[in-house]
This record gives structure tokens, sequence and C-alpha cells, in this order.
């Protein structure tokens, strides 16, 4: 399986140019920055696995990529949740309900008696995880060295794009969770490109986790990425109707975006370029379209049907 190459698209939004590098793309069944993560797992042996073990949550683009990667090797995933909301077992949608039409085991540990306060990384390393080599535990969101092989291609990719383009400089921008996807491209341009920079912005916690999470994977502050702050705090998963009514405008551009990260991440730029950034910019698509099958419901719940608007200003 091929895991690269993704085509490059050129959009205009609020007068600017930006290209978009599309990643969600990248396999029908396993796209975005989780496949880019997973690539090791898939591209490696590992013939004494038979059991993929992971945990988060049960809307995460990581529990579909997960139960995907699973799928693909013949493995059983057992993936742990604090808890499952009843309206999602009534009415699985999502990368709930791709999950489980892929075979995965979604653990409820609000329903274990063995539990003792533990969270769910936590319960894993003291209940479940034996020593075997037939487990393979893998961190939330794919936040582990394992990443760095399957990012640094797409790092390799960009920078190959952009001498085809004969371009001098170029920022990356990706919204980030985990920091991962953002922390590893950085640190590829440094040895292959440096007049490549990522800039990025926290949509999980704040600024100071994404700063701590970078430091868990590279010691090295040179390496890490920009971070670009937000105008305003949101919290992760809750509706905004700042980010409904940028996701419709996005939708001039003819590329769907998903509604968890990329709202956020072009609040962000929009803002860079309000403050005179004038580099050109690649924009990660990082997938997660499956996560629109549930959170448009609710959002349109939420703020109805916004009217199609052509994009001034
Ligand atoms: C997981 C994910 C992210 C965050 O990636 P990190 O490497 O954890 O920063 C961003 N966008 C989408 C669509 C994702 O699925």
């Amino acid at each position: 399986m091929k895991l690269s190459h993704t085509p490059v698209e050129t959009i205009h939004i609020w007068l600017h140019k930006v290209y978009v590098k599309r990643d969600d793309l990248l396999h029908p069944e396993f796209s975005g920055n989780k496949a880019r993560k997973f690539a090791y797992f898939l591209e490696n042996d590992f013939p004494s696995v038979r059991r993929l073990i992971g945990y988060g949550s049960p809307q995460a683009n990581s529990l579909y990529s997960l139960s995907a990667l699973a799928k693909l090797k013949g493995w059983q995933l057992d993936y742990y949740v604090d808890h499952l909301p009843s309206y999602l077992t009534g009415h699985p949608s999502g990368n709930y309900r791709a999950a489980l039409a892929n075979g995965a085991n979604i653990i409820d540990l609000s329903n274990v008696v063995d539990r003792d306060g533990l969270d769910c990384e936590g319960y894993i390393r003291q209940r479940v995880l034996t020593g075997s080599d037939e487990q393979l535990f893998v961190p939330e969101g794919g936040r582990c060295a394992f990443a760095e092989p399957g990012v640094s291609r797409l790092a390799n990719e960009i920078a190959g794009w952009k001498v085809a383009e004969q371009l001098s400089e170029l920022v990356v921008f990706l919204p980030s969770g985990t920091g991962t996807t953002a922390l590893y491209l950085q640190k590829q341009f440094q040895t292959i490109d440096p007049s490549i920079s990522v800039m990025t912005c926290a949509v999980v916690g704040g600024n100071d986790y994404l700063t701590k999470q970078f430091f868990e994977l590279e010691q090295d502050e040179s390496l890490h990425p920009h971070i670009v702050p937000a105008v305003k705090r949101y919290h992760f998963g809750k509706l905004y109707h700042d980010f409904y009514q940028i996701w419709h405008e996005l939708k001039s551009t003819g590329i769907e975006f998903e509604l968890l990260y990329d709202p956020l991440g072009w609040l962000c730029l929009k803002h860079l370029w309000q403050q005179g950034l004038d580099a050109p910019v690649l924009y990660l698509h990082q997938g997660g379209l499956l996560g629109n099958e549930s959170m448009l419901p609710r959002y349109r719940r939420k703020f109805g049907e916004l009217i199609p608007i052509t994009v001034s200003e």
C-alpha cells in the first residue's frame, strides 16, 4: 500500500492564495495525519502482535484510524474510553460507527469493577499490558517516536514540491492536537530545508500544553514549531459560532475541511495574514472528515443552517 504523494492544490480565500496539501486524500480508509503517524506500523512486520491497544475519545479520528490499521494488519483493536455517552451507543455515527464496522472492541472504563480511579492510560499500563509481545500499545493520538518516520516522509514530499515550484521560502501551517505532526515536520525541515518553517496553533489544551507536548518528544527547543496564539481561548470539542462560520466560508474553496481542528487553524492563519505574514503558505489538510458526520448535525442543531456566502473582506 502506498501512503504518499498526495496532491497540492491552490485555493484562494480572504484575498490570499494558499497551497493545500491534500493529505485527506491519502487513502480512502486510512487518511490524514493518523495514517502518516501510523505508517510505521503499517509498513513494518510485527509477527508476534495479535492485539493493538489504544485509548482516547470515542469520537476521535485516531479511534477510526487504529481500527483501520488493525483491520489491515489482521489484529484485534482494544480501545479504552473513559465513558461512552448513551447518545452515541444509541445512534452510532462518525468515527465511532466506522470503527465498530471495522471490528473495533471499544471498552467503556466507567463499567469495569477494577478501575480504582485510574485514568485510561493508567488502567492500561496497570491492568492490561502484560509485557507480552502479542500486545502493541499506542499512546493517545499516536504521540510517540513511531510517528516520526511517516511524518518525515511527509516533510520530504513537501520539500520536493517546494523545489519543483521554485519557491524560495515556505510556511507550512497546521492545527495541532498532541503536536506530534507539527514537531516531526519541523524537525525534518530543519535538516533538509531550513527555509521551510512550521507554524501551528494549539487546538487541544492551550499553548502551554502544546509546548509541554513538544518537549516530551524533543528536548531541543530550536527544533520546535512556532505556536501562533489564538485570539481567544476555545475549548476542544465545544461548538463555536466562529468555527461554524469559518467552515462555511471555506466551502467556497471547493475543499471540505473538518470541524474540530481546521476552523481554529484557519482563524489563526487569517490572523497571521492580518498581521502581515506574506511568505507563501501551505496548509496541511490532515483528514478527519468522517468526524463531520457527527459534528455537522450538532452544529446544525445548535446554530441552524448558515446561508451560503460569498467570501468578502
Ligand atoms: C489528530 C488530528 C490532528 C492533530 O494532530 P497532532 O499530531 O496530534 O497534533 C489535527 N487534525 C486532524 C484532522 C486530526 O485527526
